[in-house]
């Protein structure tokens, strides 16, 4: 259930905390167990008042310089004493999973790059899911066609001013092995690095999100197609290639597709599929969504001439 998710990766911050608190606690203490690491511990802290006193403006200088020697010599033997007990001095610290953000899950206002990898891990597996691969321009070492390299030009300024770009969605139209799905995971994965909830799945794996949601529960319907609508970033791989469910593959497609464009949502749509076909299979609503011109960029693959 997606909308547990949030819930659920709090309290898992919670316990992530609450282990590392415990285990810097648990240190302290057999530390403190230890005598002469009790001795030297109160005596550090008494010194630190003493120092400060003598310190101060009309303080005695030389008893100062005195004490910050013995304040030394304590901490290299409670050193040497927490070596013996196999611990450090950053044992007897909090430390934390994620020094980004403190195992908080925020960091300046906004999520950490940790809870969004929970988020989507999570959300992935709520739907039954596997986790899909993303990929960054870095990734990409295909040779390319003239025409390719400026399609990947385009993509990369669409990726860098997202979501502002005034094309929303793309129709990725072609053969297979044209390099259609490594695109799309590349503008996934690089959305992803800035940010932005982004999800590729395939035809098939949406087709069978909707047959649950359709056979289940009301409750379960709203959560499961919003956590999809919900998507800042979607891209619906290899469509026409999955089974075709009486009243359910085409009708929640159709709904898919139009509350994304609705909610300005961007969608990558790639499919073997030539308009025509597209247009019969999914009917003209669906099509004149998928075609809209004034937000949608239909790109022909077999024009780009992908090689590997
Ligand atoms: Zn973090």
């Amino acid at each position: 259930m997606t909308s547990g998710i949030i819930p659920m990766i709090e309290r898992e911050y919670a316990l992530v905390r609450e282990k590392n608190a415990d285990k810097a606690k648990k240190n302290i203490e057999t530390a403190m167990k230890d005598p002469v690491f009790f001795k030297t511990e109160t005596e550090l802290k008494s010194l630190a008042f003493y120092i400060a006193k003598a310190e101060a403006f009309d303080g005695d200088q030389n008893e100062a310089k005195r004490l910050k020697t013995r304040k030394n010599e304590l901490f290299s033997e409670r050193k040497k004493i927490l070596a013996k007990l196999n611990l450090t001095e950053d044992d007897l610290k909090i430390s934390y999973d994620c020094p980004t953000c403190r195992d908080t899950g925020f960091y300046g206002g906004k999520p950490c790059k940790c809870f969004r990898d929970k988020w989507l891990y999570y959300t992935i597996d709520s739907l039954g899911m596997q986790p899909c691969e993303y990929l960054t321009f870095k990734d990409d070492t295909a040779k390319k066609t003239e025409n390719l390299t400026k399609l990947y030009r385009s993509v990369k300024k669409y990726v860098n001013v997202f979501p502002n770009a005034k094309t929303h969605n793309f129709l990725f139209i072609g053969p297979t092995g044209c390099g259609k799905t490594h695109l799309s995971k590349i503008m996934a994965g690089e959305l992803i690095n800035r940010g932005f909830n982004a999800l590729v799945a395939t035809a098939a794996e949406l087709n069978r999100i909707f047959l649950k949601t359709h056979l289940g529960r009301y409750d379960e319907k709203q959560d499961y197609m919003s956590a999809l609508i919900d998507f800042d970033f979607l891209v619906i791989d290899d469509l026409g290639t999955e089974n075709e469910y009486k009243n359910v593959t085409c009708e929640y497609f159709l709904t898919l597709v139009a509350e994304r464009l609705a909610k300005g949502k961007h969608t990558v749509i790639t499919t073997n599929l030539d308009r025509e076909e597209l247009a019969d299979k999914y009917g003209d609503r669906f099509f004149s969504r998928v075609t809209e011109k004034r937000t949608t960029a239909v790109i022909s693959f077999d024009n780009v001439n992908y090689r590997k």
